[in-house]
């Protein structure tokens, strides 16, 4: 990972008002790496908020330090990532360590996604944020959501197959997030993916023309 830029969180909120763009989101599964793709295809500029995270918490990643200090040696894996298993499971269980983690993260993954935006090229941006409409925050500062929807059912098979989970692993992550009815409720434009991925196509051709549309010349 390169240096942690120096913009910092006001240069975020600075920056995203001037642009056009889209937050993509979506529960676990349904799709949005899949429908960011497809925009990516069609020339849009596409910025992974989770990429971002994962980068920070990755080898010499820009978090690295600061959760070894607050979390200790045992949270590092031996390759010098944070050991996300270890990570995953205590956030899980402790309210009080997922804050402290969130504490360290969010700052610098609003820098870097500051800065990514700064380097962006493209017709126009989609942001894909996966907690979009649990962390108020991003709902206001992009242009427009758009929430990929799928059937619970389909979400739970696709993670199962993709993962080696179980369905109750699923469900549980599914209750810790946004409810269906609660992201369709935050929407501007839904894509529907409960079929093949041949049937986004014609969803993604439309809306694509329709933010085109919306673009400032
Ligand atoms: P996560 O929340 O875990 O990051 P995501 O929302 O980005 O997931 P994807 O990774 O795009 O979802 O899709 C989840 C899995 O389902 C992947 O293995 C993907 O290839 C598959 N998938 C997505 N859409 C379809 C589809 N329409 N038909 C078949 N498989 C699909």
């Amino acid at each position: 990972m390169d240096q942690p830029s120096s913009t910092d969180s006001k240069s975020l909120d600075t920056i995203l008002p001037t642009a056009f763009s889209i937050g993509l989101t979506g529960g676990i599964g349904s799709g949005k790496t899949t429908v960011a793709n497809l925009f990516a295809e069609r020339g849009v500029a596409v910025i992974d908020v989770d990429v971002i995270a994962h980068q920070l918490t990755a080898v010499d990643g820009a978090g690295i330090a600061a959760i070894h200090a607050a979390f200790g040696s045992d949270f590092i894996a031996a390759n010098g990532a944070m050991d996300r298993k270890k990570m995953r499971e205590l956030v899980f269980s402790n309210a009080d360590a997922k804050h402290r983690l969130e504490t360290i993260l969010h700052p610098l993954i609003r820098s870097e996604t500051a800065l990514a935006i700064q380097q962006a090229r493209g017709l126009y941006l989609i942001l894909a944020v996966p907690l979009l409409v649990e962390s108020g925050n991003w709902k206001q500062r992009v242009t427009r959501v758009l929430v990929i929807d799928c059937d619970e059912q389909t979400q739970i098979e696709r993670v199962m197959q993709r993962n080696t989970m179980t369905a109750a692993q699923v469900q549980a992550i599914m209750a810790a997030q946004a409810t269906r009815e609660q992201r369709l409720q935050a929407a501007n434009d839904v894509i529907i993916n409960n079929s093949s991925v041949e049937a986004l196509s014609p969803q993604i051709d439309k809306l694509h023309a329709f933010y085109l549309s919306l673009v400032p010349q």
